[in-house]
């Protein structure tokens, strides 16, 4: 049985390491991140050139399953996966993690895009702790009147904010860590893409404490008619079900 994987998150990684060496795995990177964390099993990095390139390539690699453990806020590649899979006539499983749900004494203003949630900035604050990662800087550019600090994996490319610092960590984060990021850059206000799971939550804990405001940027739309679990636990169940070994 062959299983591919479309990837990028721990998710798709704790998916991979619970089904290999047992069951053939290539786990599938879109290239954005320069040293990403690889699971065990084999890998291909870059895209597959749209719906009909995946299609091709589930056909040619005589793929089984197709698992779709993206990030939430990765909008493109799971709608291809859902034509694809379609196309190639392969069982789909999609892997989304819960959103995070705001609890007592969260300020929590939903957003529906990054280009929102940079408009409603200047009402809510000066200082911005910006979580949303390096692509989509562009949305915030032209907020010259703001300072932000911008965490990601990798460098940021312009455009991007006039006054802004740039802290380059991977998660997973811890409360104590993310406290003091609020204190000492006297922030107070931090914006988050609604992605879910324990990795990067501590943030949000850390900016209840202090009352600041949370600009939470919504998921976009997922594919209708996909299967969806939400551990990577359940989907190695799927493949093992499909496999009559469960
Ligand atoms: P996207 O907008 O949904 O995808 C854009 C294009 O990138 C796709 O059409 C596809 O190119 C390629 N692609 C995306 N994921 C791929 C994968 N796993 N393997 C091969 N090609 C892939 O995705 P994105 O938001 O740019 O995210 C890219 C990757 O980063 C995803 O794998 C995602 O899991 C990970 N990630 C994203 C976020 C986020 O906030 N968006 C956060 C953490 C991790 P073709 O059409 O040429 O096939």
């Amino acid at each position: 049985m062959h299983v591919l994987i479309l990837g990028g998150t721990t998710e798709a990684r704790r998916v991979a390491a619970g089904l290999h060496p047992g069951v053939r795995v290539t786990s599938s990177l879109a290239g954005r991140v320069a040293r990403p964390v690889l699971p065990p099993g084999e890998i291909r990095i870059g895209g597959f050139g749209g719906a009909g390139g995946l299609a091709q390539w589930l056909r040619e690699h005589e793929v089984d399953a197709l698992i779709d453990a993206t990030h939430p806020f990765a909008g493109t590649i799971s709608f291809n996966a859902a034509s694809a899979a379609a196309t190639a006539h392969v069982p789909l499983l999609a892997v989304r993690r819960p959103g995070w749900v705001a609890g007592e004494g969260d300020d929590w203003h939903p957003a529906d895009s990054l280009e929102q949630a940079a408009g409603m900035l200047p009402a809510l604050g000066r200082r911005i702790f910006l979580t949303t990662g390096r692509m989509g800087l562009a949305a915030f550019a032209a907020l010259d009147g703001l300072w932000f600090l911008v965490r990601s994996v990798d460098a940021p490319h312009p455009p991007y904010p006039l006054h802004m610092e740039t802290l380059l960590d991977r998660g997973p984060f811890a409360l104590e860590g993310e406290r003091a990021l609020l204190r000492e850059h006297r922030i107070d206000v931090l914006v988050t893409k609604d992605s879910g799971g324990p990795a990067t939550a501590a943030k949000l804990t850390a900016a209840r404490e202090a009352g600041l405001p949370v600009v939470v940027v919504r998921r976009p739309a997922v594919p209708g008619g996909v299967q969806v679990v939400g551990t990577p636990e359940e989907a190695i169940l799927w493949i093992q079900d499909r496999q009559g070994t469960a």
